[in-house]
């Protein structure tokens, strides 16, 4: 379709030269998680530090294994054995370094005891139940690289090198606002004919603070070019990146493509996918700026495929691209649409295969559809598909990380 701009072609765009926030942080492990790690970290030590035995049973040395052994020690978790001498074995415990000497771990289970004896009932081979130093992380190996984002199995392995402290890039701030004269927040009035409730600032709000950046909410802004530009001349002096919801297409009521064309630069985007087919972006001094349609389903669409990209590079984040699934339809596409389209759908497991069914209202004003659905289903340009072709699937999960 003539006109429209591709998602990919919109997406190199935007991310072209972009660089992230350069300010870093010291921050304490126990408050980094969904931080973004500024520099990559090196293991100061080796985990784990020594060869330790893998199982509670008697350390000892292989070749001796066919005769009676004479138990001479015991080594618990967290204290150090001396050498393990020809004929001797060692009461070891799971963690426990190796004692000098010993090359091996008889589990307790094949062992029997009697007063200091030790029989060995099932042969043991050098290196058997011993972790070697340094098999999960060797000295001085990378453990993390830059631009990680710190989830709780990384804090986790942080820990385990020894790291108390990291450098982080200080979180983006991300102001809202809520563009329109029939909006109302919940909770502040009751609804009148023509007043709808404010549901984009809760799926914004929410969607931002998830993945880890400051919300600057500017609340409800009136239809007036004076109201408008105000609210985006001061949400941009606060903040990394501005999103306003509704008012940014065509209409008399539509005023902020005019004043950011004003205050800033624009450009307007027609993408080729529904929902979101009308997208602006632009630049309101320092501030990065995104205009989301009103819909608030397209709100929800257009705000992970295009705006939480350019967030997590600008934020230095390196994100793993959501899998693409495999799923069966339970629906049909009977008309071809010239535009990408995703489609809010319910994956499940059925026999073994993974099946996809629509909501049956794809409207971009129903947003309890997104709420129903756990993925996206993509349709491609120009594309019909029988109700049980494979389609590509997209899960929630993943796309809001
Ligand atoms: P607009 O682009 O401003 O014409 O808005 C398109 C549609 O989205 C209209 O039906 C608006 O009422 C609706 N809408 C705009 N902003 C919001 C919002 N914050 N919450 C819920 N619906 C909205
Ligand atoms: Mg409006």
């Amino acid at each position: 379709m003539s006109g429209l701009t591709s998602l990919e072609d919109a997406l190199a765009l935007l991310l072209e030269g972009l660089v992230p926030v350069a300010e870093v942080e010291s921050l304490a492990l126990e408050l980094a998680r969904g931080r973004v790690l500024a520099e990559s970290v090196d293991a100061a030590v080796a985990v784990p530090l020594d060869d330790n035995s893998a199982m509670d049973g008697y350390a000892l040395r292989s070749a001796d294994c066919a005769a009676p052994l004479q138990v001479t020690q015991r080594i618990p978790a967290g204290s150090v054995g001396a050498l393990v001498s020809p004929g001797c074995a060692a009461r070891i415990f799971t963690g426990a370094p190796m004692p000098p000497g010993a090359d091996c771990v008889a589990m307790q289970e094949n062992c029997a005891i009697e007063g200091d004896t030790l029989r060995v009932l099932q042969a043991v081979t050098a290196g058997e139940n011993v972790r070697r130093r340094g098999q999960d992380i060797a000295e001085g190996a990378s453990v993390l690289p830059a631009g990680r984002l710190l989830g709780p199995e990384d804090l986790g392995v942080l820990a385990s090198v020894g790291c108390a402290r990291v450098a982080v890039r200080r979180q983006l701030r991300v102001a809202i606002l809520s563009t329109g004269d029939e909006l109302v927040n919940p909770g502040a009035a009751e609804l009148r004919s023509g007043q709808i409730y404010n549901s984009n600032r809760f799926t914004l709000r929410g969607l931002l603070e998830q993945l880890g950046f400051v919300v600057v909410d500017q609340g409800i802004v009136a239809d007036t070019p004076e109201a408008t530009a105000a609210a985006l001349e001061q949400a941009s002096s606060l903040a990394d990146c501005v999103i306003t919801t509704g008012g940014v297409s065509v209409g008399e009521e539509d005023h902020v493509r005019e004043q950011v064309q004003r205050l800033g630069k624009l450009e307007l985007w027609k993408l080729r996918i529904k929902p979101g087919k009308p997208l602006a972006y632009g630049r309101i001094g320092d501030s990065a700026f995104f205009g989301l349609p009103g819909n608030p389903a397209a709100v929800f669409v257009t705000f992970m495929l295009v705006v939480k990209p350019w967030l997590q590079a600008r934020q230095g984040a390196q994100v793993e691209a959501p899998l693409p699934l495999q799923a069966q339809a339970d629906f049909a596409v009977g008309r071809a649409g010239g535009r990408r389209e995703y489609l809010r759908v319910r994956v499940e497991v059925r026999h073994g295969q993974l099946v996809a069914a629509r909501h049956p209202n794809q409207s971009s004003g129903v947003l309890s559809s997104a709420s129903w659905a756990n993925a996206l289903a993509v349709i491609p340009e120009d594309t019909t598909l029988q109700q049980g072709d494979p389609v590509t699937v997209l899960l929630l999960d993943q796309l809001k990380r």
